[in-house]
């Protein structure tokens, strides 16, 4: 046995063991399939072209010509990147730009950008830690890695509560919370893989009685959700200095890196902080592109429309097949079937048909993994249907 197939043989068990899926896991380690192409509605998959619904390619701006142009002037003109941080050289006017147009994005009064959505968490939770106001972490059991892996930044104790469940975080901060002391809500705004939004609103009830904080990983829902795309607490119509959250350029904005909205205080403190300074910002193209997809964003909601639009026929669909859909403009619609093997061979007769939908076995798809459909703005109703038709032969 090669050394290779040893290395992925032991991933695959460990990766059994931990709970984390089906053998399926090993052809996806194994990256059986290969993209060629940026991602589309028709996407070009190791050599076939195949109608895509994967990803978070929400309008489908990685390869849109304006964020082209934008990308190759930068790199022209400022080449990759610094190569130092903010506190040595490496403030510019290309990254002070995507900043100010961010804050004017999201209404606030300062914004940071950062290498990755995945660094966003870290950097806020350090500037969080830096001011020291909270006394214990509770965190959605199906959180994202991002905040999983980083929230102990905070340095304090992390207690878990039941995915997307506002009467167990009640329990758990009444449980846990000493009088006088501050709860820390760490969730997803909304979770990658079901394309859950995480209730708000009624979190904010159970934290009423504690001057307690919510901190939202909201890579998904900026760009997508509320009336100005600003993502999930405009999607509830909430704003406040306790609402803090951290998202990406890289899903709905087509481009690359972490943008942290917020006060200018709040920025700063960011800005002070290790990842600020220690982490090569995204690359100059990346910056640029930022900037064109969110004026794109910004100048044409009825892409967004488009989106809701398509989300919905695709989650009517799916619930006339008979799979339980949540009724909100979130573009993902993920499901189960009987056993992982059902699972695996829908998506290979998929894969045959020229239709890629994912098997996924990411955070919060639990044991056996799901199938998760994406649509995008631009799939026509027609091809929306011809997922649909597809499906239909399997149950
Ligand atoms: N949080 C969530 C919920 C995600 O799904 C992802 C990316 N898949 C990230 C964070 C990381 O964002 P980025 O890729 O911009 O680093």
């Amino acid at each position: 046995m090669s050394d290779r197939r040893k290395f992925l043989k032991q991933v695959t068990a460990a990766a059994v063991a931990l709970g984390w899926g089906s053998r399926n896991l090993l052809a996806q380690v194994r990256s059986v399939y290969r993209m060629e192409g940026a991602p589309g509605a028709e996407t070009t998959i190791s050599g076939k072209t195949y109608l895509y619904f994967g990803g978070t390619s929400y309008y489908t701006l990685q390869n849109h010509p304006a964020l082209l142009k934008a990308g190759a002037e930068a790199l022209a003109k400022w080449g990759m990147h610094p190569a130092t941080s903010r506190l040595g050289f490496g403030n510019n006017a290309l990254y002070e730009a995507v900043e100010k147009k961010a804050a004017e994005y999201f209404g606030t009064e300062d914004a940071v950008y950062v290498a990755s959505g995945y660094l966003g968490n870290t950097a806020g939770f350090q500037a969080l830690s830096a001011v020291g106001k909270y006394d214990v972490v509770f965190l959605d059991d199906d959180a994202h890695y991002s905040l999983a892996d980083f929230v102990g930044v905070l340095g304090l104790p992390v207690i878990k509560f039941a995915h997307g469940d506002p009467e167990d975080l009640r329990k758990q901060i009444k449980a846990n919370l000493k009088a006088g002391q501050k709860p820390f809500v760490a969730s997803d705004g909304v979770f990658p893989t079901y394309g859950l939004i995480a209730p708000i609103p009624q979190y904010l009830e159970v934290l009423a009685p504690y001057e307690g904080t919510i901190w939202l990983d909201d890579n998904h829902g900026v760009g997508v959700l509320g009336a100005n795309g600003r993502g999930t607490y405009e999607h509830y119509n909430l704003k406040s200095d306790h609402l803090l959250f951290g998202g990406t350029f890289s899903k709905a904005f087509g481009s690359h890196g972490g943008i942290i909205p917020g006060s200018r205080v709040f920025a700063d403190a960011i800005r002070a902080g290790h990842i600020f300074n220690g982490a090569t910002y995204s690359i100059s193209a990346a910056a640029a592109a930022s900037l064109a997809g969110m004026d794109i964003l910004m100048q044409h909601p009825e892409m967004r429309t488009q989106l809701w639009r398509n989300a919905r026929q695709l989650k009517d669909g799916l619930r006339k097949l008979g799979f339980a859909m949540n009724d909100t403009p979130m573009p993902v619609a993920a499901w189960t079937l009987k056993s992982s093997e059902d699972m695996d061979s829908v998506h290979t007769e998929l894969m045959k048909r020229g239709i890629c939908i994912q098997r996924s076995h990411y955070v919060g798809a639990g044991v056996k993994g799901c199938l998760r459909a994406v649509v995008f703005s631009t799939h026509t109703p027609e091809q929306i249907d011809r997922l649909l038709t597809a499906l239909k032969a399997f149950v």
